[in-house]
């Protein structure tokens, strides 16, 4: 799709699953079950759902999915199945700029790859990348809650890569901002692409899929959840009344939606897109 000078394309790099409890937080089974049933194992199935984002000599990836530093029993756990690096539609050597919205590794896994003798390397080591410095000084010292989600074989190598380090929300170039938030985790930033009347919201895991969409179905995983709530619907608010096109990550049918408010006064998603490249 197309947005003034910017052409967006989705990526997939891949599919996962997580644990439908964690994934709705203190949501009741018996209500989101309803919008997306588990499987046997109680789990929902995931998108790793990347933009590349095309603009002048210029060529950002939005988030890189889970990578291939996994073991087998890690793929079983969580259900991985990565897309082949040749169906994934462009040349890894074409990045400029790689924007991560935060380092949790099915946002960053694929920023290393593993090397014959064990070790990792970067997988972009020409790009630079783009990470609000709350979020890198978090990951390089996580708390308790969500460090089992900041992978040190994600983390560490990038000491040694082209970092821009942003302060809160930021235009990284004209037309394209990142937006800082912190209830998902410290330091995470959503993207807005926009010419000024159209607009795309990357909702990263502020929102992760359409079922998200309600204020109160959010993570377990979220560090902290009175922060998200203010932040989600101050998002949601701003998606409705700018018609934004709010964009997921992790939903494996729903590519994106507009908002609206439904007759009880709820925000809801309509004119849902299974892909962005339609
Ligand atoms: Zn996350």
């Amino acid at each position: 799709m197309k947005i003034g000078a910017f052409t967006i394309t989705e990526v997939i790099f891949g599919h996962f699953r997580l644990d439908g409890g964690c994934m709705f937080g203190s949501v009741p089974k018996n209500l989101w079950s309803k919008s997306i049933p588990g499987d046997p194992e109680n789990c929902i199935h995931l998108a790793c759902r990347s933009l590349l984002i095309d603009v002048g000599d210029r060529r950002f990836l939005v988030d890189v999915g889970m990578g291939e530093k996994w073991s087998d029993k890690q793929r079983q756990i969580y259900g991985i199945r990565n897309t082949p690096k040749e169906s994934w539609g462009f040349e890894p050597r074409s990045v400029t700029d790689i924007i991560l919205t935060h380092l949790h590794f099915d946002h960053a896994g694929g920023i290393t790859s593993p090397t014959p003798d064990g070790g990792v390397e970067l997988s972009f080591p020409h790009a630079t990348i783009h990470l609000q410095r709350a979020n890198w000084n978090h990951a390089n010292n996580p708390t308790l809650k969500d460090r089992a989600s900041y992978l040190p074989e994600n983390v560490q190598p990038l000491a040694n890569a082209k970092l821009a380090l942003y302060e809160g929300t930021s235009e990284v170039v004209p037309g394209l901002l990142v937006h800082r938030v912190d209830g998902h985790t410290k330091g995470q930033q959503w993207i807005e692409v926009t010419d000024g009347t159209n607009k795309l919201f990357f909702a990263t895991d502020l929102i992760p899929t359409a079922h998200h969409v309600p204020l109160a179905y959010h993570m377990g995983y979220d560090v902290c959840a009175e922060t998200l709530l203010v932040e989600k619907q101050a998002f949601l608010e701003r998606a409705r009344t700018e018609n934004a096109l709010l964009c997921f990550q992790h939903d494996a049918d729903t590519a994106a939606v507009r908002v609206v408010m439904n007759d009880r006064g709820q925000y809801a998603g309509t004119d849902g897109v299974r892909s962005l490249d339609l």
